[in-house]
């Protein structure tokens, strides 16, 4: 049986040769860990064997064809999902050994290429069913027409995707949204017996029809659609999230924390702005991060005439004193790169700190959607690190504690990068953006990416214990395609969030707005049942 359906842009054919196994227990390099043979079955007496038995996760992707990359970015998105319970290992599911499933105590498939010919050996070791298996996306069809008695085992026959319009997933009780752009569809079932198969959750057809979103019978839980792509805050990506509790920490109870951070503070913010929401957060013992940038650059003088301007922050002694206020008063640093801003060019913005980005090229296209362009020019690890170290240095001169943090102006970093400030600092407090490479050993590739949320502390490919910010922040005016948030819909999507049943909800919030706006959103997600809690003790909890 074959689903039916356009081919799309992203699903292709045949091999990519290159692959590696990775585990991100030991965080290697690239280059140290490419050409390693894949896993062997248990009980084969090799490095891998050790290497492979440490992990408790598999990862199996699609490799084939010019959309190898994309496969490679789901695949390190699920890890870095997976990564919350323990060690992983990822491998392209064309190089799959017959017997490799039983090492683990759980696999994810992510099927990202159309009618990739998976092995028969990877087909049959599902179907022996010795190992808990996350079946995402493409290719259950495959998998179906392997087994005569598929229906009568699992209870249910895969269809075509669905491509007529749908938003919202319903799951746990809850209704969230799929993003407008993910038309790829949502498979339908040609057979549903749910006496053997149980529907976890529902995508909701805009014309009003409902169809199984996830099923899972016996060890095989399968999503119909890629979770990964478009993700949005209180999408249906928690799900994902949330079913890998049961094949992996099955015994987690319910628990929701949230975490704040400060934003863009600089030599130019206002000290009594500081100190009033250091009051306002203490007063009801939230604890929270700031996020400092220490030097504060305008050398276009955007803000003053034409008049270039630099300033740091220990030639703002009142700032730092604010700053250190904050800290006495349940606050925590974070590194917000050096000046949060690129030489003296537009970035995409205006050469302001706190505008632009800093270690990544951006414009603004002519829709007004912010587009990421590839890394700066001098962009190395070397040249990161020594940016890291001013910022540091910049740090200590004001008085201040060592940040044990980092937070990318806008998020934004190479691969290189994120490895160089990595090895200094390996906690980030922010969203994610993977490149293709880490996984296949192929080499850093900027020309694609994936950004993505995580509704808990994960450990990424770079190295670092990401702490996550995941509902986003407080936006009263819109820009470039970015919509009004407003504090109602940030505790709304920390509502959806509380699906994931042991999740962090993450915002941040600029103190040049009224501080008792961010009251009104500390209180609102309190309300839902989250407690708040401090990004250190947090990150200590990450593999
Ligand atoms: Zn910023």
């Amino acid at each position: 049986m074959r689903a039916v359906r356009p081919l799309p842009a992203t699903r292709a054919a045949r091999a990519c040769a290159s692959s590696v196994a990775l585990a991100a227990a030991a965080l290697l390099a690239c280059a140290s860990c490419a050409h390693r043979a894949p896993p062997r079955a248990a009980g084969a007496p090799s490095a891998e064997r050790a290497h492979a038995a440490a992990a408790r996760c598999i990862v199996l992707y699609d490799d084939s064809g010019p959309y190898a990359w994309l496969g490679e970015l789901y695949a390190a998105g699920a890890a870095a999902l997976a990564s919350h319970f323990g060690a992983w290992t990822a491998l392209p599911v064309s190089r799959y050994a017959r017997g490799t499933l039983r090492a683990y105590d759980a696999a994810i498939y992510v099927g990202s290429t159309f009618d990739q010919p998976l092995p028969a050996a990877f087909m049959d070791d599902v179907l022996a069913e010795t190992t808990d298996v996350l079946w995402i996306g493409d290719n259950i069809w495959e998998l179906s027409a392997r087994a005569p008695d598929f229906l009568a085992r699992f209870g249910f026959l895969p269809g075509s995707f669905d491509q007529r319009p749908i938003h919202a997933v319903t799951y746990k009780g809850a209704r969230l949204s799929r993003h407008a752009d993910g038309t790829e569809g949502v498979m339908s079932y040609r057979a549903l017996d749910r006496s053997t198969a149980k529907v976890l959750a529902w995508a909701q057809r805009d014309d009003g029809a409902a169809l199984p979103w996830a099923v899972r019978a016996r060890r095989l839980t399968y999503i119909g659609e890629q979770p990964l792509a478009y993700v949005t805050p209180g999408d249906r990506s928690l799900v994902l999230a949330d079913l890998l509790f049961d094949l992996l920490a099955p015994g987690a109870s319910e628990r929701h924390r949230a975490v704040v951070r400060i934003e863009d503070v600089s030599a130019r913010s206002s000290p009594a702005a500081l100190r009033d929401v250091a009051d306002r957060l203490a007063a009801r013992g939230v604890p929270f991060a700031v996020a400092v940038i220490p030097v504060f650059a305008d050398p276009l003088g955007a803000e003053d005439e034409g008049r270039p301007a630099r300033v740091a922050l220990r030639d703002a002694p009142e700032v730092s004193a604010a700053i250190r206020y904050m800290l006495e008063r349940g606050g925590s640093l974070v590194l917000h790169g050096y000046t949060h801003q690129y030489g003296g060019v537009n970035n995409p913005y205006n050469g302001v700190t706190g505008a632009d980005f800093e270690f990544y090229r951006a414009h603004v296209d002519a829709a007004d959607h912010v587009v990421l362009d590839g890394p700066v020019d001098e962009d190395s690890e070397s040249w990161a690190a020594d940016r890291l170290s001013r910022a540091l240095r910049e740090m200590e001169r004001a008085g201040l504690p060592r940040p044990r943090v980092f937070e990318y102006p806008h998020y934004a970093g190479s691969p290189a990068d994120s490895r160089a400030i990595a090895r200094t600092l390996d906690v980030a407090f922010q969203r994610e953006v993977l490149f293709p490479g880490a996984l296949r050993g192929t080499g850093d590739d900027t020309s694609h990416w994936l950004g993505l949320t995580f509704p808990f502390v994960v450990r990424d490919v770079y190295g670092w214990r990401v702490v996550p910010e995941n509902i986003g922040n407080y936006v009263p005016v819109p820009y470039n395609q970015q919509p009004v948030v407003t504090p109602e819909q940030l505790v709304a999507r920390a509502r959806a969030l509380r699906v994931v049943r042991d999740g962090v909800a993450g915002f941040f919030f600029h103190p040049v707005f009224d501080a008792a706006i961010l009251e009104r959103i500390v209180d609102g997600i309190r309300r839902e049942g989250y407690s708040f809690v401090a990004v250190d003790s947090l990150s200590r909890e990450a593999p």
